[in-house]
């Protein structure tokens, strides 16, 4: 029976055991039978005593169990030799050793690149977008996305509710290294008034305006929802000469959080108080919601369904709200657009 294999690599997302499922259900149906790689490409690289931990064939009746299962069953890791060709090559031995004859590869951008080396040499391979940053130009949603946004979404909206009992104002801190989206939709949806993004430069100053603006109003106890990226489009602002101003001890270049920022804004709004939570890794270990989960299930079914036809070197996607496929080197180098007609709609009500 010939064999394909499926891996998980880069940070992890709500959804890959679910896609990871459906790949196993697909091949099943086609008779192939189905290799797990464990840890990401670590698992190609034959560095482990025992093979179980570098690869193990997968049952349909194993799979079954872990769809909804947060985390990545086949775990994930990032895996610097793999940028060396020399290394790339030895996978591919492994590959060949193992008969496998189309690779499914579940990760975000650095994970498709490491698909586009492999299929150069020879092995086709499929890439399914697992990031919940929804980072991606080429496609409307990525696995993990729409679950993330949705455990934003109940965290601020908690956060929300002891904010209207205290009358304080409250800093939250999402995911989002270079991508604003999860922010952004998480603003939207809970309607915080204020949302900051990696994509667009800011100034303490101008959300203290900001914030300002709503108190003036009446609204004390606003939500201001920071992309953990954000700080970094931030103009320069010494957040310890702010706080320490009395000449004790003076870190100069401290670099802002969202404690401190909340701290800075209690000052500069004239609050006596302000939080700050930051939500954290519970965005990233998660069960998948609905809409990933059927993401997953449809990426699963295309994925093995190219390789069937023997198409490789794609990604899989969703444009228009459909499943679709287009080339990796394509997709990869389309640029992301940010919605900054929302993005100035939210912060200027
Ligand atoms: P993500 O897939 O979530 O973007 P990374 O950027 O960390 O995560 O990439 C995951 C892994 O993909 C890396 O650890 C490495 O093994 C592989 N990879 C990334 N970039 C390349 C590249 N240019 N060539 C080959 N492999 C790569």
């Amino acid at each position: 029976m010939p064999n394909i294999a499926v891996l998980t690599s880069g940070g992890d997302s709500p959804g890959m055991n679910a896609a990871v499922m459906s790949v196993a259900r697909n091949a099943a149906y086609y008779g192939l039978s189905l290799i797990g790689i464990k840890r990401g490409y670590n698992g190609l690289l034959g560095r482990s005593k025992n093979p179980e931990d570098d690869y193990v064939r997968m049952h349909l009746d194993t799979v079954l169990d872990i769809a909804d299962l947060p985390g990545t069953w086949l775990r994930t890791a990032r895996c610097r030799e793999f940028l060396d060709p020399e290394v790339r090559e030895r996978a591919v031995k492994t590959l060949h050793n193992l008969d496998v004859n189309g690779l499914v590869i579940i990760g975000g951008d650095g994970s498709f690149n490491g698909a586009m080396r492999l299929c150069e040499l020879g092995v086709p391979c499929i890439g399914i977008p697992g990031t919940i940053d929804n980072d991606l130009a080429y496609t409307e949603m990525t696995l993990g996305y729409d679950t993330a946004v949705n455990v934003c979404v109940d965290a601020v909206r908690a956060i929300r509710a002891t904010s209207r009992s205290h009358d304080r104002p409250h800093v939250v801190e999402v995911m989002g290294r270079d991508c604003g989206d999860i922010a952004l939709a998480t603003a939207e949806a809970t309607g915080s008034e204020i949302v900051v993004v990696p994509e667009v430069k800011w100034k303490v100053d101008d959300v203290a305006a900001q914030l300002n603006r709503h108190i003036a109003q009446g609204n004390t106890r606003a939500t201001v929802v920071v992309a953990e990226g954000c700080w970094r489009s931030m103009a320069p602002f010494d957040v310890y000469k702010f706080l320490l101003p009395y000449g004790k001890e003076v870190y100069q270049g401290e670099p802002m959080t969202a404690n401190r920022f909340a701290s800075v804004l209690k000052r500069k709004c004239g609050m006596i108080e302000a939080r700050s939570t930051v939500i954290g890794y519970t965005q990233r270990g998660c069960s998948p919601t609905a809409r990933d989960s059927m993401f997953a299930f449809e990426a699963g079914a295309m994925a093995v369904q190219l390789l069937k036809q023997g198409i490789s070197n794609q990604v899989i996607g969703v444009k228009n709200g459909r499943t679709f496929h287009m080339p990796i080197d394509k997709a990869l180098a389309e640029k992301k657009h940010f919605n900054k007609k929302l993005f100035r709609l939210i912060n200027s009500l």
